[in-house]
C-alpha cells in the first residue's frame, strides 16, 4: 500500500472507532431497550479488534484492508451487527479490488456493500435498522455531484436519519419482536452508524481546513 493509503486509513479509522468505543455505554442503553442489550458491547469489541489488527492492516492494497477489517468485525463480534457492518466492509472490498480510490469509485464501492447489507440482512429502508442511515447517506453521496456544501450536508442527514428511526416500528432483528412498542426508540445500529459518518465528516472537514 502506498504511503498515501496508508496515511488515509490511519487518519480516518482509529479515530471513527474510537468514537464508537467512547459511545458503548450510550449503544448499549439503545440496544436494552429494544434489544438485548449488546449493541455496544459488540460494536467495542469489533472496534477494539480493527485496531489491533490496524498496523498489518494498513501494509495491504485498500481492497485487502476492508476485507480484512471486515472479516474482524465478522469473526469477533457476536450478534447480528456483526456479520452485517463486516458484510458491508467486505463487499465494499471486493467492489474496490484493484480499481483507484477516485470519488465515483468509493461511491460505487459504498453501494454495493450496502446491497450486501440488504442482501444479507434481507432488508431494506424503513425497516428501523442501520440501513435507514446507509442509504440516505449513499444518496447524498450520488447526488451532490458537486460536492458543494456535501460534508455538513452529511452531517445533517445522518443525525436527521437516524432521529427518523425514532417513529419506525422495527420489521427486522431482536427489535422486531417487540412490533408496537418498538416505536419511540432510536434504534442502535443506526445510531452507530451516524456517529461514524460525523466522526468521518469531521476527520474530512479538518483535513480540508488543514
Ligand atoms: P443483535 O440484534 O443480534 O443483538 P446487535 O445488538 O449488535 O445484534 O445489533 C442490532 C442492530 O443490528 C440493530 O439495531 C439494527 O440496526 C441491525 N440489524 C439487525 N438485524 C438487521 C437486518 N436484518 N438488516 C439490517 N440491520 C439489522
Ligand atoms: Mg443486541
Amino acid at each position: 500500500m502506498t504511503e498515501e493509503r496508508r496515511e488515509l486509513l490511519q487518519s480516518l479509522v482509529p479515530p471513527t472507532l474510537n468514537t464508537i468505543i467512547a459511545h458503548a455505554d450510550e449503544l448499549t442503553q439503545l440496544d436494552q431497550a429494544i434489544g438485548d442489550g449488546d449493541h455496544g458491547i459488540n460494536m467495542k469489541r469489533g472496534a477494539e479488534k480493527i485496531l489491533q489488527d490496524l498496523p498489518a492492516i494498513c501494509e495491504k492494497p485498500a481492497d485487502e484492508a476492508l476485507k480484512t477489517m471486515g472479516m474482524a468485525l465478522v469473526m469477533s463480534v457476536g450478534g447480528a451487527s456483526g456479520p452485517l457492518f463486516g458484510t458491508l466492509l467486505m463487499e465494499m472490498g471486493k467492489s474496490l479490488g484493484s480499481r483507484p480510490l477516485t470519488r465515483d469509485v468509493l461511491v460505487e464501492c459504498f453501494a454495493d456493500g450496502i446491497d450486501g447489507v440488504k442482501k444479507r440482512g434481507r432488508s431494506d429502508v424503513d425497516q428501523k435498522t442501520m440501513l435507514d442511515v446507509l442509504v440516505p447517506a449513499l444518496q447524498l453521496l450520488q447526488e451532490n455531484q458537486t460536492g458543494s456544501n456535501l460534508i455538513s450536508e452529511m452531517r445533517e442527514t445522518a443525525s436527521a436519519s437516524e432521529n427518523r428511526t425514532i417513529d419506525m416500528k422495527a420489521l427486522k432483528g431482536r427489535a422486531s419482536y417487540l412490533g408496537e412498542r418498538s416505536i419511540g426508540h432510536m434504534d442502535p445500529g443506526a445510531r452507530t452508524c451516524g456517529l461514524a459518518i460525523r466522526e468521518i465528516c469531521n476527520i474530512l472537514e479538518a483535513a480540508k481546513n488543514e
